[in-house]
């Protein structure tokens, strides 16, 4: 920079003693004669210093770079470009050097590999121009070169049903990466129990020429064979994310992104988790036989008893069902992660399982509609609170007594207007027989119908509890015609319309 600087200053020097000049000419016709003379003089004077200075700064810059780096970086001077398959790889001096050096680094490969290696690429030169910074030598025109040099070589490929997965550089290799496919589906199991583990398809390692560009490494090899692609295609799990959105995101079905991700548990997906989004389609089918042995659940049988006194789409559970349990040795295989058989070597039943027994009847149910007669909604209990005027009050309903559970029936067919929680009634259905009568059965613990639902006379619509306003378990029945209230004491067993 300063060296640029330099020639600059001097132009500024000299127009300011040729105004100075100028200034002190007193007379108008020797001005203008000076005036002539001075531009030519200037222009001359001019480019004459502004020439030799640069020389000057040039000569200056090359002899300083030169004394530092012993370089010429001023002037481009002859060299050589090399040029591989078309690219230009580099520029040398002494076009022999490529010769040698290539001679060099095929000598060094061959050491190495202990084969015979032909450079496959074309080198040639192109006379060109360069600085000696642009120059390449020595060693970086060696390294440089090697990295260009596509030789072939003998490699081992692995072949997969005859045909051709890839090649790898020693035999040791291709033999290791055949024992990984294997180790990959083995190796989540005890080793103790595996019984076999076996490829199905045949495999085959052949000595093979092949370019070193095609070579793959080990770990390349291994993971085609396995993910049957050389595509990666990752997903980091974001806040919100569920399995069935980032599924639905990457137009994949949820089975798929589940058996991408085989050692991830969907349903406990972590922000930041990587998912895989490439479905494996492993190339080679990987069987794994091992001895099993576990607890495991038997199934329980259901049977049937038939009654005449229940309607057919009635029915109580007699004796629940248990599973039992058996302990059993099996020999499972595997293909790929995924069991295709099971066979039971021996089975031990530690507890048989109990069987259900459901009791249903025979009767075809009665129409679910009003039949005019209602009939008692609770058989067998006592009344313990009558309808009519109560302790200053008035009692809308009548009391009657039995344990928690036992089964409360339609008086009547027709339709359910309510089923839920009502206030002081707790759990309470009102059903609508037609011809202007509804009934009310209040303070159960269990309901077994729902609004809008049909019944029949005696279907079971809830069980006897102590819900909502109740000093113990009762049904609270009441009997309103056209929204009157009316004594259900008078309704109970007679033909009402
Ligand atoms: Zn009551």
């Amino acid at each position: 920079m300063k060296k640029l600087i330099n020639p600059l200053i001097e132009k500024l020097n000299l127009k300011r003693i040729n105004d100075e000049i100028f200034k002190q000419l007193p007379e108008e016709k020797d001005r203008k004669v000076f005036n002539i003379d001075m531009k030519y003089k200037k222009h001359l004077h001019g480019a004459v210093s502004i020439l030799g200075v640069t020389a000057a700064v040039l000569f200056g810059s090359f002899a300083l770079e030169y004394s530092q780096t012993g370089q010429n970086n001023l002037f481009s001077t002859k060299s050589f470009t090399i040029v591989a398959d078309g690219k230009e790889i580099c520029k040398i001096r002494d076009a022999s050097k490529l010769q040698s050096t290539l001679q060099q680094i095929e000598a060094d490969l061959e050491e190495g590999a202990k084969l015979d290696l032909v450079i496959e690429n074309d080198f040639e030169t192109i006379k060109s121009k360069a600085k000696d910074r642009e120059i390449t030598e020595n060693d970086d025109l060696y390294n440089v070169l090697k990295s260009n040099v596509n030789y072939a070589t003998l490699a081992y490929s692995i072949k997969i049903n005859g045909t051709d997965i890839g090649a790898v550089e020693a035999e040791t290799e291709a033999k290791k990466i055949v024992e990984n496919v294997k180790a990959h589906y083995a190796s989540n199991y005890d080793p103790k129990s595996i019984v076999e583990v076996k490829i199905i398809e045949n495999i085959e390692i052949d000595q093979v020429k092949v370019n070193k560009s095609e070579l793959k490494t080990a770990e390349e090899l291994e993971n085609y064979i396995i993910e049957g692609t050389n595509e990666k295609q990752k997903y980091t799990v974001a806040e919100g994310d569920t399995y069935w959105t980032i599924a639905e995101k990457h137009n994949m079905s949820l089975d798929e992104l589940i058996s991408a991700n085989p050692s991830v548990d969907s349903e406990m997906i972590q922000i930041g988790e990587e998912l895989n989004l490439m479905v494996p389609k492993p190339l080679a089918s990987v069987e794994v036989k091992r001895k099993i042995s576990q607890e495991e659940q038997i199934e329980f049988e259901t049977k049937y008893e038939y009654v005449s006194y229940m309607f057919n789409d009635e029915k109580t559970v007699k004796q629940e069902g248990n599973y039992g349990t058996s302990k059993i040795d099996a020999i499972v295989t595997e293909k790929n992660g995924i069991q295709i058989a099971k066979v039971v070597l021996n089975e031990q039943v530690i507890e048989s399982p109990q069987t259900e027994i459901i009791v249903t009847g025979t009767q075809d149910p009665p129409p679910k509609k009003g039949t005019g007669y209602f009939i008692n909604p609770l058989p067998g209990s006592s009344i313990s609170s009558r309808f009519g005027s109560r302790s200053g009050g008035f009692h809308l309903g009548q009391d009657m007594t039995s344990p928690i559970g036992t089964p409360i029936k339609a008086a009547d067919g027709g339709t359910v207007t309510f089923a839920g929680y009502s206030g002081s009634y707790g759990y309470a259905v009102d059903i609508d027989h037609g011809g202007g009568y509804t009934t009310r059965y209040a303070h159960a613990s269990k309901l077994y119908v729902t609004s809008g639902e049909k019944v029949y006379q005696g279907e079971i619509i809830a069980a006897v509890g102590n819900t909502g306003v109740s000093t113990g378990p009762h049904l609270h029945f009441e009997v309103r015609r056209y929204g009157e209230i009316v004594n259900p004491a008078n309704y109970i067993g007679t033909q009402y319309r």
